[in-house]
């Protein structure tokens, strides 16, 4: 064979989660996947030769789409887990001071490696992710997704009113310094900018039509930000705005629903709002384990005709594993009276995410053509899974059973782009346990 001619391949064995749509995931049993070392994409799945030894074999394991995670704060990292009463006391108390923090760039560069570190070590490829309101934050962020190739989705914060010193915007600052960023990483690599008011309430209305302003002449760009999230919030938007129809449509006004914008939370929406969101193309984020731990309240899986995916929304989430997210949707529809399959919950979370986010073409799904983000899931590694899976008699059970039992130790590698992703802190662990 002439090798000039053929790829090198690192070929990777073992069952292979496929997610065909929001009803139908089954695993393949053993087959091989082979990555195009050069371009680390998947170059074509098929069923192991006869004896055929492979670079990676994990027999027995489940290699599955990396997860994709809509909507996660960055800088929020060290306020995981801080008690409050509800999202506005919490912003105050706990976010905004340690988010002024990120004018820093060393800081912003370290929260950034850790951060990254513990969505790789949950299994999540991609992410939808705010910076701060501080340019330095989005130079850290992409910059430290570059340095490992990842596929993200980033963006500098707007916030240009009700909002502490030191996040606080210029107005016509924070729009040349958006459009700037969207100049110097959008479609780098494979990094997306993501135009990002924090919410409707801290940005003026100068502020939010110039965003719109910069979202039509970049139709490619992502847009993000919150939607009624919360009772207390959506009544200080309605004083703020006295002449919009509802939260979503003051954003709607600004030109800023539209395809490829992400909206987090979606709880109090009406059926004018979700058709809106439907109309336009515009995703919903869903965050359970943040509505569940701020007590901001329960989506509506039952009237989501709009397309809808999971999210983790550290800091007001609890967790950065996608198996905490689809176990707490899953509660929260059975209170609304509505079943979310187990093949449902694991599309929300990758490939409908990647197909939602317009980016399914490339991530989501592991097929050839796709790059190689994957992850290789063990459910060996804690005993009570092991003796779950071992007795499930279905995919869809070993799937909730993954859902229900998995955390990061079941996650033993994650896959960029064919490699195995090293984590920045890997090195320092071992020695940073002093002896007590
Ligand atoms: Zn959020």
């Amino acid at each position: 064979m002439n090798s000039e001619l053929s790829p090198r391949v690192t070929r990777w064995r073992g069952n292979l989660l496929r997610l065909n749509s929001a009803q139908d995931a089954r695993i393949e049993s053993d087959q091989v996947i082979e990555v195009d070392e050069q371009t680390g994409s998947i170059r074509l799945i098929r069923p192991p030769q006869p004896g055929e030894k492979v670079e990676h074999d994990h027999r027995g394991r489940l290699i599955a789409p990396g997860f994709i995670d809509t909507h996660v704060h960055f800088p929020q990292l060290d306020v995981i887990g801080s008690p409050a009463e509800g999202l506005l006391p919490w912003l105050e108390q706990h976010t905004f001071p340690t988010e002024t923090l990120f004018c820093d760039p060393g800081h912003a560069k370290a929260v950034a490696d850790v951060f990254i570190d513990e969505l790789l070590r949950h299994g999540v490829t991609t992410a939808a992710v705010y910076c701060t309101s501080h340019p330095a934050s989005v130079e850290a962020f992409m910059q430290a997704s570059l340095a490992r190739d990842l596929a993200m989705i980033a963006g500098k914060v707007l916030q240009d009113r009700h909002s502490p010193p030191g996040l606080h915007d210029d107005t016509e600052q924070s729009l040349r310094d958006t459009e700037a960023l969207i100049g110097r990483w959008h479609g780098k690599a494979r990094l997306h900018y993501a135009i990002t008011p924090r919410f409707a309430p801290t940005s003026t209305e100068r502020q939010l039509a110039g965003a719109g302003e910069i979202a039509r002449a970049f139709p490619d760009v992502f847009v993000q930000s919150h939607v009624a999230e919360n009772r207390q919030e959506i009544d200080w938007v309605r004083s703020l705005f006295p002449g919009d129809r509802s939260y979503l449509a003051v954003y709607e006004r600004f030109g800023l629903v539209r395809p490829r914008s992400i909206w987090g939370h979606c709880i109090y929406l009406d059926d004018r709002d979700r058709a809106l969101l439907k109309d336009h193309d515009a995703l919903a984020a869903v965050c359970p384990t943040s509505n569940l731990f701020l007590g901001s309240g329960l989506f509506n899986f039952s009237e989501a005709a709009h397309r809808w995916t999971l999210a983790s929304d550290i800091g007001g989430g609890s967790s950065f594993s996608p198996f905490r997210s689809m176990m707490a949707a899953y509660e929260i529809a059975r209170l609304g009276g509505h079943y979310l399959s187990p093949s449902t919950l694991w599309w929300h979370a990758s490939a409908g995410s990647a197909a939602a986010l317009g980016l399914d073409h490339r991530l989501g799904s592991i097929q050839a053509g796709n790059d190689a983000d994957f992850i290789v899931i063990d459910p060996a590694t804690k005993p009570l899974l092991a003796r779950r899976w071992a007795a499930a008699a279905s995919d869809q059970a070993r799937l909730f059973a993954l859902i229900v039992l998995g955390d990061d130790r079941t996650i033993r590698h994650t896959v960029v782009r064919g490699r195995i992703a090293p984590l920045s802190d890997q090195a320092a662990s071992s020695s940073s346990l002093s002896p007590r």
